[in-house]
Formats: structure tokens, sequence, C-alpha cells
């Protein structure tokens, strides 16, 4: 395997309709009684960590590990009913490209999400997207994005032996947050602009490469296996 490539979820792989926001303003309900909407968070290549840590601060609950601890179990209950929503869908190309990177057998492939892992498999499960992941770094290794490219690389090294070098990572995601946690491990970073940013808003954040979206397979397999 000479290639790691590293997928971030929400906005680039698929899109949840706003299931996340929809499933934490139920748990906040549900768990601390407070009717409150979430809309003026912004979400995107944010963790989970780092936005329930936004709403307790938004409603003046404490921080404690145990209302965390509950906070969360309310969001896991709650979303599986939010992901059945009419807007929730896979993303062009994302299927074709996953498999054919699979069937090239040049590259591991990974997650590196703002998810907390429970969440990121009951969102990947629901389009049967999980099993293509066998490692990846998660909000449950930390709250901030730019700390989690380290756990995704060590994972990969217990999972298939291979030590990546920095450039050959590729770390894929929809905004500037996922460039930016690219950038700090040395890694390589391949924008797409199919959820919180548009491409040119992208393109000022100097990822290696953008692209509209994932639709064209033959294209993106090349991009992503050419050398540095
Ligand atoms: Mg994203």
């Amino acid at each position: 395997m000479k290639h790691l490539l590293l997928w971030d979820i929400d906005g680039t792989l698929i899109a949840s309709g706003g299931a996340g926001m929809r499933a934490l303003q139920r748990a906040l309900r549900d768990v601390f009684g407070i009717d409150g909407l979430l809309a003026d968070i912004d979400f995107a290549g944010r963790t989970d960590m780092w936005i329930m840590r936004e709403v307790f601060r938004k409603f003046a609950l404490s921080a404690t590990r145990e209302n965390f601890e509950r906070y969360f179990e309310g969001y896991v209950a709650a979303l599986p009913a939010e992901m059945n929503n009419p807007q929730t869908r896979v993303l062009p190309g994302v299927r074709e490209i996953l498999r054919a990177a699979t069937e090239h057998g040049g590259f591991a492939q990974g997650l590196l999400t703002g998810n907390m892992r429970r969440g990121a498999q009951l969102k990947l499960a629901h389009h049967g997207l999980w099993d293509h992941f066998a490692f990846g770094a998660f909000a449950d290794d930390s709250e901030h994005r730019n700390e989690l490219g380290p756990h995704a690389v060590r994972r990969a090294l217990e999972r298939h032996g291979v030590n990546f070098a920095a450039d050959d990572v590729w770390i894929i995601g929809d905004t500037p947050h996922d460039i930016a946690c690219g950038k700090i491990i040395g890694a390589r970073t391949l924008a797409v602009a199919t959820g919180g940013a548009t491409l040119e808003q992208l393109r000022e954040h100097s990822p290696t490469a953008a692209v509209q979206n994932l639709a064209d397979t033959a294209a993106v397999l090349a991009l992503l296996e050419r050398r540095p």
C-alpha cells in the first residue's frame, strides 16, 4: 500500500440534511429539558466535542464529564430517527471512488472525522458505507480536529503494518478545517466543494487539490495516486 486516504464524513462522503443538528436539539430537550435551536452554531468541520461544548456555553450548562456523557447518549439515541429524512444521501461519486480505491490495492482507507466514533458508525452504516473503513480518528481522540491526524496515521500502521510518510497521506474533506488539519501533519489535502464551502473558498486555503465533487472516479483516482 502506497497511499493512505483519510476521509471526512459530513459534506464529503454524505449529506445528512441537518440530521446531526436536529439530533443534538432533540437530545437537548430529552436530557436537559431545554427547547433550543442550534442553527447559529457553525458545525462545519468541527468535532462533536467542540460542538457540545458550544451548546453548553450557549445554554449555560456546566461542561462536566457527566453532562457530556448524558448529552452524547441522548444524541446517539436521537440520531437514527433523524437520519431517516429525504435529504440524507451519499454524495456524488462516493460509492464509486471508495470501491475503486479498494480494488486498486494501493490505498489504505480510514476516517478522519469530527464525529464521535458511535455517531460516525450510525451515519455511515445507514448508507452501507461503514465497512469501507477498518480504522479512523474520531472526536473521541481529541476535541480539536488539528490533533486527529497522528491518531489516524498510527491506526493505519497498526492495521496495515505500513508507516505512511506524511506526503503519502491524503486528508479529504469539505471545509478549511480539513485542509488545516492535513497541513499540520504535512499531509496532502484534497478539498471537495460538496459541503461547507465553495470551491473558491476552499482554494483560498491552498489545498493540494480541490474538486467540485467526486463524481469523476477515474480523474479523482489518478489525482490521488500521483506522487508528490
Ligand atoms: Mg465535513
